[in-house]
């Protein structure tokens, strides 16, 4: 697949709501961006009726999968997403991809941790499952550094200079409540990804079981 430097690259930010750090530094920096949820956004809140990055390709009546549609719309199929997200997990910046192919992509970001995601907690119903591209955690919801974690990466893509990651596979869910550090083993001999997060765990999902590739 050509990640090459001629594919336009698509920055989005506010597809949870609630996350506005990535929003405020696109903003403020004057760099094009894609707001994910508006009416999420306005409200402060991840949502209003479900989660827009498990409503692409569905076809609800909700606000979230309309939205999903017209979302799609704004983005071509040769673009590249770069959808930018913030966490109340432990504040560290990771890439997330679906798809092999994606790591030249994560590569050019500057971000060390990479996750490849094929077990899927949306259901296949995530933004860069219907767009190439990446998703990044830059840092927790309200902190400075996630601010500075998006403009970091909007500068280096725009370098479009290859560096060095680290490579991690998600290969299940962690379905009991425990202490979990996210990227550090754990004893029962997983990495925990994505722990701690309150919206997951109201699903009943307490993380992500990751293996170093
Ligand atoms: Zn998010």
């Amino acid at each position: 697949m050509n990640i090459s430097a001629d594919r336009k690259i698509v920055f989005v930010a506010g597809v949870h709501g609630n996350e506005k750090m990535p929003v405020k530094a696109l903003t403020e920096a004057g760099v094009d961006f894609i707001l994910g949820n508006p009416k999420a956004f306005d409200l402060n809140v991840r949502f209003t009726e479900e989660d827009l990055n498990a409503s692409f390709g569905t076809l609800s009546a909700s606000y979230e999968s309309k939205r999903a549609a017209e979302v799609l719309q704004k983005i071509h199929e040769d673009d590249l997403v770069v959808d930018l997200h913030t966490t109340e997990a432990e504040p560290v910046s990771f890439v997330i991809i679906v798809d092999e192919n994606m790591i030249p992509l994560a590569e050019r970001t500057g971000i060390e941790r990479v996750v490849i995601m094929k077990h899927n907690i949306k259901q296949g119903h995530a933004l860069i499952n219907h767009r190439d591209g990446i998703s990044i955690e830059t840092g927790t919801h309200e902190d400075q550094r996630s601010y500075r974690a998006t403009l970091d990466v909007v500068n280096k893509m725009h370098k479009n200079t290859k560096h060095p990651v680290v490579l991690y596979e998600v290969y299940d869910r962690i379905t009991e409540p425990g202490e979990y550090t996210n990227f550090q083993q754990h004893p029962m001999g997983f990495i925990p990804i994505l722990a701690n997060e309150s919206a997951y765990e109201l699903q009943g999902l307490f993380g992500l079981k990751a293996r170093r590739l």
